[in-house]
């Protein structure tokens, strides 16, 4: 370590990371008239806003509670989200000209449609109060010194250091290494003594391998409202087949909360029942095919490809009690066996991160080193899919500025 080369600075915080935490972070620092330096690798700020929700960003949920977000501690997001509400969120871009929208299920978009306006946002903000950006700055190493801690970073090619009296971790989870996602905060905690609970992809789609493989690639590109569960949860929502498996808004969800080599269960008609269906509409149309029948509550493409599990072509009539029961379990109870997922390039989260009983719920300040805080999605709070993790990152970044 060259003494040297280190410069003094006088923010009152470096943030590491220019996304969803180390933004709001940054700006909430403003207002209360403190300065912060925040260092980001990449070439611009808030990569993953920008093409969150189909790059509309679904910025939050009117449903949040504490309920819809996994942690080894289920009660660790309480305080921060108690503290910044949905409320907070909605009012606060309401203030900067951000109306949102509900799509479904109680998840908010801008009525622009356009996740730049919500970084703008941000960058707007940051200029206004003052806040320092530097980008293409990859921080390299986080020491502790003297009242406070040294940070080398790269920037143009150049290896310098500075200090600062405090450092917000906001440098994100793994997922999508091209958006700048790295294991910097989870290094960082590992080397400050801090335990990390084991990390794996989250809203994640799900692949199917061997002899069933062929049976979904048939169905690539067909949709169908499910219900999809197991022991631990159920989400209701649209599936998507691909040709390498299972995708759409249900089994992200599911994916969140199934590990490898556990099997998970699909209701395919869960608002109905196929049993009723079949004896409601044998007594007017005996001589209709289940073909029919079937093709006319999903695709066509659907009912053909049930052909290779189900008697199709008998007419409803026709078909006997076992049938029937091989329908309910089908149907209602179709079990899925994935070979794996499809990893960190393509899952929106991860689960796990830095361990909930290092650090303080109110404050976020990890209990064994003052002034070192963690917030957003490097720590192991993982939200549903659904506007949850923008909500935990802005909640953590606010709480985090209150501090220093
Ligand atoms: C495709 C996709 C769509 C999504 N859509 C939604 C959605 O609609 N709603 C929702 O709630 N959530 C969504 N998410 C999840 C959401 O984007 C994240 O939960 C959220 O961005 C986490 O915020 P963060 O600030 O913790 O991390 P990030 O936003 O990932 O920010 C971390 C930043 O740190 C920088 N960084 C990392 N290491 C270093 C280093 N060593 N030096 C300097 N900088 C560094 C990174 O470049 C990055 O910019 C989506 C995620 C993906 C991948």
């Amino acid at each position: 370590m060259c003494a040297n080369l280190t410069k003094q600075s006088n923010f009152d915080a470096i943030i590491i990371g220019g996304g969803a935490c180390g933004l709001m972070c940054a700006v909430q620092a403003g207002f209360l008239g403190k300065r912060t330096l925040m260092l980001e690798r990449n070439d611009r700020v808030g990569a993953k806003i920008l093409i969150s929700g189909g790059g509309r960003c679904n910025y939050t949920n009117l449903h949040t509670t504490a309920q819809q977000f996994i942690s080894a501690n289920p009660h660790f997001s309480k305080s921060a989200l108690s503290q910044w509400t949905v409320d907070d969120t909605i009012n606060f871009f309401e203030t900067y000209g951000i109306t949102g929208q509900e799509k479904t299920l109680g998840q908010l978009f801008p009525t622009t449609n356009k996740a730049k306006d919500i970084v703008e946002v941000f960058t707007n903000l940051c200029a206004d109060l003052d806040q320092t950006i530097w980008l293409e700055t990859e921080v390299k190493a986080v020491e502790q010194a003297q009242g406070g801690f040294v940070i080398t970073y790269e920037r143009y090619g150049k290896t310098q250091q500075i200090t600062s009296p405090n450092v917000v971790m906001a440098s994100g989870g793994l997922p999508v290494q091209k958006l700048g996602a790295s294991d910097f905060g989870l290094r960082i905690a590992r080397q400050f003594g801090l335990n990390v609970v084991k990390t794996v992809p989250a809203l994640v789609p799900l692949t199917i391998t061997g002899k069933d493989q062929s049976w979904y690639e048939q169905l690539s590109g067909n949709s169908i409202f499910c219900r999809v569960w197991n022991e631990r949860i159920s989400f209701e929502e649209n599936i998507l087949f691909t040709h390498w498996g299972l995708s759409g808004p249900a089994i992200l969800q599911i994916s969140s909360y199934w590990q490898a080599g556990e099997v998970f269960y699909m209701d395919m008609l869960p608002q109905q029942n196929i049993t009723d269906l079949i004896t409601a509409e044998r007594a007017t149309n005996p001589k209709k095919l289940l073909l029919n029948l079937l093709a006319g509550l999903y695709t066509r493409k659907f009912a053909e490809a049930l052909s290779s599990m189900l008697p199709v072509q008998k007419n409803l009539a026709s078909l006997s009690k076992a049938d029937l029961e091989l329908m309910e379990q089908l149907i209602h109870e179709f079990k899925v066996k994935p070979a794996g997922d499809k990893g960190y390039d393509k899952a929106e989260v991860m689960r796990g991160g830095v361990d909930t009983d290092e650090l303080s719920s109110k404050t976020l300040e990890a209990k064994k080193v003052p002034g070192l805080y963690f917030g957003g999605e490097c720590v192991d709070v993982t939200g549903w899919l659904g506007g949850y993790n923008f909500q935990w990152a802005w909640a953590s970044g606010f709480v985090i500025a209150q501090q220093f």
